[in-house]
């Protein structure tokens, strides 16, 4: 038998594995000791936290022999920040990191034979440069309580305080110098960064988005009442944003007043410029308000959705559905091939989004519907007289984390498609419910796992199933 530890015991633990959040695995005689910011090869002084009988957590308080999959991270505060879980590993460990928890998912989880799974595979798709790839940031802004400067950042953990970050290494370059313009405008005008515990009004936070394709960048001022900013302190803002790039293309403000987590208020106001900026995926064109939802890695995306396309192998006359279709991006992919695309959201501005992005691309074969997968799929199975949508060729799935619906699940078997392609960003809810489809009547045909989130412990999975024809 291993020997019991107790809280502040140090021991020299060898990390033989990560979990699922990126934290360190490390084994001391048997022990289990789980080791944040320690990378799989390490071998560390730690010191326990809290102490069970199989486990502990513990601190690592030195690396004595570091991983040789240890690297230098590009950022200073990743450590402290949490947003980038693996910015200390190199990225193709990293993948390979991502690629076995999808591959053990889907073994334990959904009870495929795991030389199957192997045989069956596609490699991951990562990326080639694996920084600077989100096209979208929302910095809370701050005081630092000693020397009274404007900060921006992250949030620590879950609390209010904020880490103080110049330039996230996910986003553009020129993120760090708009914010510098900003901060430089508040203290000229003696704008204030919002304080709820103090009762200041000011700026909440800066949402700045930018058109990977076209390069067009839009700024957002998130503020807690209207007249936080005067008319004459907008000028000033306008142009020494202008002067800084011909690429900003949109300056807006949005009045959030409530005191909660949600950062956007309901709606916007264009200060100067045009309301929305447009990004391109693939040949698809799609305009973005500072309210829309838009993916935050349009190159992964492409190549993500291009994977769940080759999977869907459409002709032109198919007929097809995209359940939890969002602004529409995978249906008018689907659009560009298929005879017609019924695309299924639970959020109404998603969908008027979805309706509007088809119009802009002329893809006149599509239907949205708005409302939950699990109960307009059904409904439309019963009630509908549409033989040809009631039975589809293929249908498209790209739910939340938590995944599929027992009674989505079940509709989906009725309606018989002869494939269902699952695209996934959560490998173990995908893997229950992929079961749940095999047990329907369906083979698991491929899979590939795709690099969305590079730096972080997120991993997106295409599947295609295939309806069993005996
Ligand atoms: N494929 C989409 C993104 C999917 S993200 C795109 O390309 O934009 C998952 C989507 O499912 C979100 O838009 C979310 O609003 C929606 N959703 C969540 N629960 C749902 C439900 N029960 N029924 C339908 N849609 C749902």
């Amino acid at each position: 038998m291993s020997k019991i530890y107790k809280k502040d015991d140090l021991l020299t633990a060898e990390i033989v594995d990560m979990d699922a959040e990126g934290m360190g695995i490390g084994k001391v005689d048997g022990y289990t000791v789980f080791v944040k910011d320690s990378v799989v090869g390490d071998i560390c002084l730690v010191k326990i936290m809290k102490a069970k009988k199989n486990y502990a957590y513990a601190h690592l308080e030195e690396i004595k022999v570091p991983s040789l999959f240890r690297i230098e991270p590009k950022c200073p505060r990743a450590k402290a920040c949490g947003g980038c879980q693996l910015q200390a590993i190199g990225y193709e460990k990293q993948l390979e990191f991502k690629r076995d928890k999808v591959f053990n998912n889907l073994v334990r989880i959904g009870g495929f034979d795991s030389e199957y799974i192997k045989s069956i595979e596609e490699t991951i798709l990562g990326m080639e440069e694996p920084f600077r790839y989100r096209n979208k940031a929302q910095y809370p802004v701050g005081l630092n309580e000693k020397t009274g400067e404007i900060i921006t950042g992250f949030y620590a953990g879950h609390s209010h305080s904020i880490i103080a970050v110049e330039d996230c290494v996910l986003g553009p370059e020129e993120y760090k110098d708009i914010i510098k313009i900003i901060k430089e405008w508040m203290k000229d005008s003696q704008i204030y960064p919002y304080n709820y515990d103090k009762k200041v009004d000011g700026i909440r936070h800066i949402l700045l988005r930018k058109g990977f394709s076209t390069n067009e960048i839009m700024v957002c001022l998130v503020i807690s009442k209207r007249n936080v900013i005067k008319d004459k302190n907008v000028d000033n803002l306008i142009t020494m944003l202008n002067n800084y790039s011909k690429n900003i293309k949109s300056i807006s403000i949005s009045v959030n007043s409530e005191n909660t987590n949600v950062i956007m208020g309901n709606s916007y106001e264009t200060l100067w410029g045009e309301d929305t900026i447009e990004d391109y995926i693939g040949d698809l064109k799609f305009k973005i308000s500072p309210l829309s939802f838009f993916q935050v890695n349009p190159y992964q995306t492409k190549r993500l959705y291009e994977k769940a396309l080759e999977y869907a192998s459409l002709t032109g006359g198919e007929t097809v559905w995209d359940l939890y279709c969002g602004i529409g991006t995978i249906s008018l992919f689907l659009a560009q091939k298929a005879g017609h695309v019924y695309g299924v959201e639970i959020i109404k501005e998603a969908i008027d989004d979805a309706k509007t992005n088809a119009k802009n691309n002329n893809l006149t074969n599509t239907t949205f519907m708005v409302g939950k997968a699990e109960e307009v799929l059904p409904e439309f199975y019963n009630k509908s007289s549409d033989t040809e949508a009631k039975s589809p060729d293929v249908i498209v799935v790209d739910p939340p984390r938590k995944g599929l619906d027992e009674a989505c699940i079940e509709t989906m078997i009725k309606m018989a498609p002869d494939r269902i392609v699952y695209v996934s960003c959560d490998s173990a809810t995908l893997s229950r419910d992929l079961k749940l489809i095999a047990d329907g009547g369906y083979k698991l045909e491929k899979w590939c796992a795709c690099d969305q989130f590079p730096q972080t412990t997120h991993v997106e999975t295409v599947v295609l199933m295939s309806r069993d024809k005996e």
